[in-house]
């Protein structure tokens, strides 16, 4: 048991000691993540601009698509341009509408909360449970027990009245959530299944690529991401049809024909064009590569935080295999004092650690969103710092 005290003394020079003796030596700053282009990207680039393929469509985008298809196991796999836009379509794909509540944790980045305001709805904040710091599905289930009842088919909120269509889990850091538990969770309250995979490709939970345990999930290629097309996204699905209305959605809803431009709906120009697909296949190429030089960099920062009182640096579950594509130190106890101090003195020596994002309930125009009780994810925020984790660790100038 960790008492007051205990906080009082977390020595932060011995933690920041301990970080650092993991980094390379020298001056300039480390990046909490960066690109490693040492593949085929610039051959590929060429082979774009000698061909003058360079905008949506081409063959690199079909090759890109079907490296996704042999990485995640889904059996389609759509590029857009970014990961924002593919959660778009995926709540899309779900059928949300204006006016629907989508749950979704509040430890996440903005676009999950930005997705599901770009389709009319709001957003509805659950929980976190410390041991895979994504989404709780035993807590969502009780919470649901008490405000939400089935009705028509369908989940509705009983103190709002709308219809609750889906449910977005967030592997937070390549941290697989419990996905069996949430699928279990979403079977019985009749709600769709869409995994935020922006951060775990390469993750698995149980044995299976994160992204396949719902209706379609959301894939990002940003360049602070485990492989990157600059910027690029991807929806995964195991359902045809599904994932032929993400094509026909992301290509302006144009329907096929030699010449003729016909619509029947609003779409989007969201596909991927072919010069990031070609950056995007040189990195897949690279894939295997970025994950084994990331799991090595989680035994030196947990071997050198061995010891260390107060702290630890967050690993995977025995179920789950995560991508760490970003490491987490984290405080035994919540301290955002602590926590702070350890942001200070990492980044005033130019190792560029961060907190995690500011929980989303607590952004000024998501305040009045309907959430559920959020303490393990409020004590998380003020557990948590991010330490560089690209693959190849350099340090930079400027
Ligand atoms: C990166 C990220 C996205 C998508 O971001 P884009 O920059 O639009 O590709 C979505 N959700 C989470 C949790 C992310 O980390």
């Amino acid at each position: 048991m960790s008492t007051i005290s205990d906080i009082a003394a977390l020595d932060v020079g011995r933690v920041v000691a301990a970080i650092e003796s993991v980094l390379p030596p020298g001056p300039g700053k480390l990046a909490l993540h960066e690109p490693v282009f040492a593949g085929r990207e610039a051959e590929y680039l060429k082979e774009c601009l000698d061909t003058g393929w360079v905008s949506s469509g081409g063959p690199f985008v079909d090759r890109f698509e079907a490296m996704l298809r042999e990485t995640t196991g889904a059996a389609h796999a759509v590029a857009v341009m970014n990961g924002t836009a593919a959660l778009h379509v995926c709540l899309l794909l779900a059928d949300v509408q204006p006016g629907d509540e989508v749950i979704i944790p509040t430890l996440t980045f903005v676009a999950t909360s930005n997705a599901v305001a770009y389709c009319g709805a709001t957003p509805h904040f659950a929980d976190s449970e410390a041991r895979t710091l994504g989404l709780d599905a035993a807590k969502l289930d009780a919470y649901l027990r008490d405000a939400a009842r089935l009705e028509g088919g369908g989940c509705v909120n009983r103190r709002s009245g709308a219809p609750i269509r889906a449910v977005v889990p967030m592997h937070v850091f390549g941290h697989p959530v419990d996905l069996e538990a949430l699928a279990d969770v979403c079977a019985r309250w009749k709600l769709a299944l869409i995994e935020d995979a922006a951060e775990s490709l390469g993750a698995t939970c149980r044995g299976r690529h994160t992204g396949n345990a719902g209706l379609v999930s959301a894939l990002s290629f940003n360049g602070n991401k485990v492989a990157t097309t600059g910027g690029g996204g991807a929806v995964l699905t195991n359902d045809a049809q599904l994932g032929r209305r993400a094509r026909h959605l992301t290509t302006t809803a144009r329907q096929p024909h030699r010449w003729s431009f016909l619509h029947e709906e609003v779409g989007y120009n969201y596909r991927m064009p072919n010069l990031n697909a070609a950056l995007g296949c040189a990195q897949l190429e690279q894939l295997p590569g970025f994950l084994a030089a990331k799991r090595a960099l989680v035994l030196k920062y947990a071997e050198a935080l061995r010891g260390v009182p107060g702290v630890s640096l967050f690993q995977e579950q025995p179920w789950a295999r995560s991508s760490y594509w970003l490491n987490a130190l984290l405080l035994e106890q919540p301290d955002a004092a602590a926590r702070d101090r350890i942001l200070e003195a990492t980044n005033a020596r130019g190792i560029l650690t961060r907190p995690v994002w500011t929980l989303m309930h607590r952004l000024p125009h998501l305040a009045a969103c309907p959430r559920m009780d959020l303490a393990v994810a409020e004590a998380l925020d003020a557990r948590i710092v991010n330490l560089p984790s690209s693959p190849v660790l350099r340090r930079f100038h400027g």
